[in-house]
């Protein structure tokens, strides 16, 4: 293992992306050039392991994802990893998301984990903006207010 301090994956990332989406619009997905699997899913390596090329996308721009917690497509198109189609949610939040798109017929019952409550409250009691907050979690600002003021858990 190399100890000396190189360019990390999120570095060379970050860089790249940064030009490509100034110079391609936010609304237009980004598909991964990459390895893109049977799963739909672009994959890239990092440490010598496979990940998402849209889990890469949001580590670059977001951060560590929380536990618990997958990166979604809101646009639903698997290759893209344009971080602004891009948000967090639970299992529970891939279900509706399939519900809300008609790709499966279920529940739709609205919720949000314990473990997105937590993150929430964390992410706004670490600096972060009620209203990005809401945009990484694709939820209406007052719902992100409600849950960080103990208005409501849901
Ligand atoms: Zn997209």
């Amino acid at each position: 293992m190399s100890t000396h301090r190189q360019l990390s994956w999120e570095d060379v990332w970050l860089r790249t992306m940064k030009s490509f989406i100034t110079s391609s619009q936010k609304e237009n997905c980004i598909l991964w050039k990459g390895t893109v699997p049977k799963n739909g899913y672009g994959t890239a390596w990092r440490n010598q392991k496979p990940i998402s090329a849209h889990r890469l996308s949001w580590l670059a721009h977001n951060g560590p994802i929380p536990e618990g917690l997958m990166v979604l497509h809101k646009c639903d198109n698997k290759p893209c990893v344009n971080p602004f189609h891009l948000f967090l949610g639970t299992n529970c939040d891939n279900m509706q998301d399939a519900v809300r798109k008609g790709r499966h017929v279920g529940n739709g019952k609205n919720c949000l984990s314990s473990d997105q409550v937590n993150t929430i409250r964390e992410l706004y009691a670490s600096g972060k903006k009620i209203t990005k907050i809401a945009v990484m979690f694709n939820r209406h600002w007052t719902t992100i207010s409600d849950i960080v003021n103990g208005r409501s858990f849901t």
